[in-house]
């Protein structure tokens, strides 16, 4: 079979495996772009992630994709960002509590970690960078919010139940997928990179 080496322009792949990013990504791009998954260009092993920012990781995994793979690639990275904590957990928001990566317990562990705190004010940064033979792009997406002192809400992931965006009286966890889609951190970058990608090709 043919191997790809120049990169097909209209071809773009989305570090991930996950279905329901691919989901959300996929009728914002398509039929301009096809977006391919890990999976579709038999990348099975797991992505290098051993930076120490947020920013660091994205740009590893989507450099990691085009240099081994040679398809443009964009890989997202997201922290949550604790004002009182110095940015605590950031790039360690999923195994802040240990390698585990239990939700449960990062959340435990950041409301003990806030015990004695009066500021509560976070903001979840999602960075999304495109690696392809033009370069390197960067895009951010952020949401200030506050953390509460106890959980409320079942929906989401992660510290979505602990998490009040500014300006809201819910949390992520009290919203519908649709209502947090429409202002999360991942949403923002996300249209920042359809921007870019939908200018290129007009
Ligand atoms: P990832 O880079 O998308 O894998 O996110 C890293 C970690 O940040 C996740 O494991 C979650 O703990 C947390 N996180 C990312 N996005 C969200 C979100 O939208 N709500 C709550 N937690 C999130």
């Amino acid at each position: 079979m043919e191997k790809t080496l120049v990169p097909h322009p209209h071809r773009k792949v989305a570090a991930t495996n996950n279905l329901h990013k691919l989901k959300e990504i996929r009728p914002l791009l398509e039929p301009d772009f096809q977006i391919l998954s890990l999976q579709e260009i038999g990348c099975h092993e797991e992505l290098p992630e051993t930076q120490d920012t947020i920013e660091g990781n994205s740009l590893q995994k989507a450099m990691y994709v085009f240099e081994n793979y040679h398809y443009a690639c964009f890989a997202d990275d997201t922290g949550l960002e604790v004002e009182a904590l110095h940015g605590a957990p950031g790039v360690y928001s999923a195994r802040y509590a240990g390698e585990q990566r239990n939700s449960k317990d990062n959340i435990t562990l950041l409301l003990k970690n806030l015990e004695h705190h009066s500021n509560r004010s976070a903001r979840f940064k999602t960075v999304i960078s495109l690696v392809g033979p033009e370069g390197i792009q960067t895009f951010e997406g952020i949401v200030k919010g506050t953390i509460l002192t106890e959980e409320r809400g079942t929906l989401g992931f992660g510290y979505d139940p602990v998490f009040q965006p500014e300006g809201y009286s819910k949390t992520f966890a009290e919203m519908s997928l649709e209502e947090k889609n429409q202002l999360s951190h991942r949403a923002i970058a996300m249209q920042q990179l359809v921007k870019f990608l939908k200018g290129i090709k007009s």
